[in-house]
């Protein structure tokens, strides 16, 4: 059977600070998560907003494979809403919760614990009333007194919820602790056989995977987890830390994920890029330097053999970062099967579009790696929904002046705008780029990575705009790295012109 694994990078991921994804962004996340092959896809909390209601019904009607879960309170216009999000997809399940802890319950809900467990039940059966696949969640159930959790556990279970779920919601627990809790659970929980037993755990003290596989150890059947280990506060269990955990160690664990491990490095790779959320340079399984060695003795040993010092292969989650897959001679058919290989299927208009760039780059470049690749493409989609289209920039600069002009077409109307700054040709270009926008919005995040070494590299720049306190982020990928902290820049308010309509 294999550990479950419920990825909330969509939606607990999804409110980290800073964060938020467009409909687009999520549905493609949602689909990378299906070639991972993650078991359940928690798509977003309908009722929260409109967007949020319009991404998990897209990807319930378009994502197949995961069961695809949306999150409500226990108050049936939540659990209405949910379903109306999901009701088409191949899988559908809800996912209910409310909080069990005194403080919780005293503070915030206001509800005695006899109320509580009154709405827990009434909300499961309502959700049964719509599909069969119901979850429950007990909020900061590693604070809630165990007998409460109990009680309310066996009283849904009997109201027909499927999975019970222990979060350890503000990252309190340890390993110990809540291996014990769960266990006490299997215990004291009568029916506890016609449910999975899931755990949320979240990394404030930087315990989360710790407390997970604590859990699984002590026999519950679920994680859930996000991409990064992204989410509220220090994030929510690392999905990637917990599988090859598992993986490498299947000889203490004798269990293991049902993921297609060859996508992970891809998944994080999209998930930060998409989220603008950085991956820490030493972060386990996916961080930069996870499969570098630094001394000498390290990398002599390596060469000989690899596993003196490596307990994992980097294939195993498919990075093969600086390979060379094509060169400038390569042609439409040789680059269409590749992008097939990395997971992408363009339309042909799509397709030309890809193809024309990278015959540009392969002309200066001479040898393109996957990272290339994925990088043209992942920026094409960026692209995608244009209000303002940027056809032309010339920059002049000397003298500790700068001049950007560009011509901007916006929705059929050309613009022209020429700046002169003595803030450097980025400052000019954006500047020009916001005049034609005519948007009052704030720069607070700028970001230059070369995508691969040597001096040809692409550059990948990532900006962050504020607009109306929300935070857009805009991507943009060239040779030139004034041209593409143009693109990005012009991307975000873009999306902020989609928006705001
Ligand atoms: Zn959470």
């Amino acid at each position: 059977m294999g550990v479950k694994i419920f990825d909330t990078t969509l939606r607990d991921g999804e409110q980290s600070p800073g964060v938020s994804l467009n409909v687009e962004e999520k549905l493609r996340i949602a689909q990378q998560l299906a070639r991972l092959k993650v078991d359940v896809i928690e798509a977003g909390f309908p009722i929260a907003s409109e967007g949020d209601f319009a991404a998990v019904q897209k990807i319930a009607q378009e994502v197949k494979g995961p069961v695809i879960a949306a999150l409500a309170r226990t108050s049936f216009p939540d659990i209405d809403r949910a379903w109306q999000a999901i009701q088409e997809a191949e899988k559908p399940r809800i996912h209910t919760f409310i909080a069990t802890s005194p403080i919780h319950m005293e503070f915030k809900l206001q509800k005695s614990p006899e109320e509580v467990l009154q709405s827990a039940v009434k909300a499961v059966e309502r959700a049964k009333t719509y599909t069969d696949d119901v979850e429950f969640s007990a909020e900061d159930a590693s604070r809630s007194e165990r007998e409460f959790l109990c009680e309310i556990f066996t009283a849904v279970i009997e109201a027909g919820a499927t999975t019970i779920n222990i979060p350890d919601t503000v990252g309190y627990a340890t390993p110990g602790e809540f291996g014990e809790l769960v266990k006490y659970i299997y215990d004291n929980v009568s029916n506890i056989d016609q449910a999975e037993v899931s755990v949320h755990c979240h990394n404030d003290l930087g315990l989360a995977v710790a407390n997970s596989i604590a859990a699984l150890e002590n026999g519950a059947t679920q994680v859930e987890c996000a991409v990064n280990g992204i989410g509220e506060r220090a994030g929510n269990a690392a999905l990637e830390e917990i599988a090859l955990a598992l993986n490498t160690r299947q000889d203490y664990y004798d269990d293991r994920t049902n993921l297609e491990l060859q996508e992970i490095y891809r998944t994080s790779k999209l998930v930060s890029q998409l989220t603008g959320m950085d991956i820490q340079f030493n972060k386990a399984v996916v961080g930069k330097n996870a499969f570098a060695h630094e001394s000498g003795i390290h990398q002599d040993g390596v060469i000989k053999e690899r596993t003196t010092y490596e307990i994992m292969d980097a294939r195993t989650i498919g990075l093969e970062e600086n390979q060379i897959v094509l060169g400038k001679h390569s042609g439409r058919h040789a680059f269409r099967d590749k992008l097939k290989e990395l997971g992408y299927e363009l339309d042909d208009e799509e397709l030309n579009k890809a193809f024309k760039r990278f015959k540009e780059l392969a002309d200066r470049k001479g040898e393109i790696t996957g990272l290339d690749l994925e990088a043209i493409v992942e920026d094409q989609f960026g692209q995608s929904l244009q209000v303002m289209d940027l056809k032309l920039l010339q920059i002049t600069t000397g003298n500790g002046l700068s001049t950007a002009t560009i011509h901007m077409e916006k929705q059929g109307e050309k613009i022209l705008k020429s700046v002169c700054s003595e803030g450097g040709p980025i400052d000019a270009t954006y500047e020009a780029i916001n005049q034609a926008a005519d948007l009052d919005c704030q720069l607070v995040i700028f970001k230059i990575d070369a995508i691969t070494g040597g001096k040809d590299a692409l550059g990948h720049v990532t900006v962050k705009v504020e607009h109306q306190d929300d935070v857009y982020i805009g991507r943009g990928v060239s040779t030139d790295i004034i041209k593409a902290s143009a693109v990005a820049y012009n991307n975000a308010l873009n999306k902020i012109l989609v928006a705001s309509g």
